[in-house]
């Protein structure tokens, strides 16, 4: 009837109620991908009638498709060896992802994708493009900088997205993105997406862009309805290490396990902790690693060889893993923002999941901060009795001492002969996991039962 023909144009309930292009709907058939996410269902029309267009969308709302398929869907053939279609994106790990993500969708049309990045060899990306390309993907330095010597050519890129604008524009990229927008015609539509409409992000879009439809997939700041949160207080590292390994070892489907930690020094330090017990189960990524060995990390822990994969903020945001079924936040978020970010890597694309938050005092000011953003309280459970707590210190968790109009530094962790000695026993050996034992070694005394 012709109600149920609105609504269903309204109110998408599988890809066949957009009006998509055939290669397109058998991609997806292919992919066994049949309904629309809110955000693909919500911007889809929009973005066809060629309007500019925002989207408030977390990473796993499916966001990556919602720009994609109608950018490919208005995407015509052409000679002209320029692209049509620009996505600038924060992150090296994200153009691959976004790369990836079109190269799904267009196994039955004859486009050319690639991906462009700045931390390697410009020459090689530069003949890349010079081979021509109909939708180009790259950060926003080397984007820029390939417009700017000649090598890429904008001015054909009727289809312009800003993913992740606010991650972007807090990397410092602004001024990039500006430069880049002289190269671009003026006649063109813009699709922005951002997780959070800060005011730093909405003031970039009002600068430069008149009056876009904004399109959202949870209301910014919602954590995402089928993630199930759980909060547990948490003293110190020593602690979270021992109910890191309890979760692990308890957690019904903890397969997949995203963990993230406050830093890279810190992730470091989680990982040696963790790897004698994981033994080659375990990974760590973040910024200061080099561009292989992230890409391997993330590789590994996408197809199952790792089953935990210890992270900080940035990086994880651009990775594409799916299917992650447990998320822990070893260190809560500073920003409350990144919370959000950080439980939308589970239940990704409308999938359950599960997100664990340690808590300790000190977090307290934290805490409330994302309970505010989100408005609602993060449920807490007790520690169970099994699990050890200390209230042993490391060394950089211990308060540092004020000298009056002067901040002590603070020591680093020694690399004492405890670690050489794990390292010596760190050989691919099938044995349990002796955590009394493990104490012992380390710290040469059993660890105080909680009270
Ligand atoms: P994104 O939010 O773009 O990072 O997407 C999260 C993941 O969900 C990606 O691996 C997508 O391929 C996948 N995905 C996106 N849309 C759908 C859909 N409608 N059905 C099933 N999976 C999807």
């Amino acid at each position: 009837s012709f109600l149920s023909v609105t609504l269903r144009k309204i109110f998408p309930m599988t890809f066949r109620d957009l009006n998509l292009k055939k290669p397109l709907w058998n991609a997806l058939d292919d992919l066994g991908y049949e309904t629309p996410t809110t955000i693909q269902a919500a911007s889809f029309n929009v973005m066809m009638s060629g309007k500019d267009t925002i989207g408030i969308a977390q990473t796993g709302t499916g966001k990556t498709l919602a720009y994609i398929l109608p950018c490919l869907c208005m995407w015509k053939f052409s000679k002209d060896p320029h692209p049509q279609i620009l996505i600038i994106v924060p992150t090296r790990e994200l153009v691959a992802q976004v790369v990836r993500e079109v190269e799904k969708l267009t196994p039955y049309m004859n486009v050319a994708v690639g991906g462009v990045y700045g931390g390697t060899n410009m020459n090689t990306q530069a003949a890349m493009v010079l081979q021509g390309l109909d939708v180009l993907v790259g950060t926003p330095g080397r984007i820029l900088d390939l417009a700017a010597n000649g090598s890429l050519q904008l001015k054909h890129a009727k289809k312009v997205v800003i993913d992740e604008v606010d991650e972007t524009l807090s990397l410092g990229f602004r001024a990039q993105l500006l430069r880049i927008f002289e190269f671009l015609p003026v006649k063109r539509q813009n699709m922005v997406f951002s997780a959070t409409l800060s005011e730093e992000v909405s003031d970039f879009l009002e600068a430069n862009f008149t009056v876009p439809v904004r399109v959202e997939a949870a209301r910014s700041g919602t954590a995402l309805a089928q993630i199930d949160q759980i909060g547990y207080r948490v003293p110190n590292f020593l602690s979270k290490v021992q109910m890191l390994h309890h979760l692990l070892e308890n957690t019904v489907d903890s397969s997949k396990v995203l963990v993230f930690v406050q830093s890279r020094a810190l992730a470091d330090m989680l990982f040696e902790e963790m790897e004698s017990s994981l033994l080659n189960s375990v990974g760590v990524i973040h910024s200061n690693k080099a561009q292989n060995f992230r890409f391997n990390s993330v590789q590994n822990f996408q197809t199952g060889v790792f089953r935990v994969l210890i992270a900080t903020d940035l990086i994880a945001r651009g990775i594409d893993v799916t299917d992650v079924t447990l998320v822990i936040n070893f260190d809560i978020p500073e920003i409350p923002e990144n919370y959000i970010h950080r439980i939308g890597r589970t239940g990704r694309a409308d999938k359950n999941g599960v997100a664990i938050t340690f808590v300790s005092e000190k977090d307290a000011d934290a805490l409330s901060k994302i309970e505010s953003l989100m408005q609602q309280e993060l449920p807490f459970t007790e520690v169970p009795s099994e699990v050890e707590m200390t209230d042993e210190l490391l060394e950089f968790e211990k308060p540092v001492a004020q000298i009056p109009g002067k901040l002590l530094k603070l020591a680093k962790r020694e690399v004492g002969p405890a670690f050489h000695e794990k390292k010596a026993k760190n050989k691919k050996v099938n044995v349990r996991y002796d955590h009394k034992k493990a104490m012992m070694d380390k710290y040469g005394k059993p660890k105080r039962k909680r009270n």
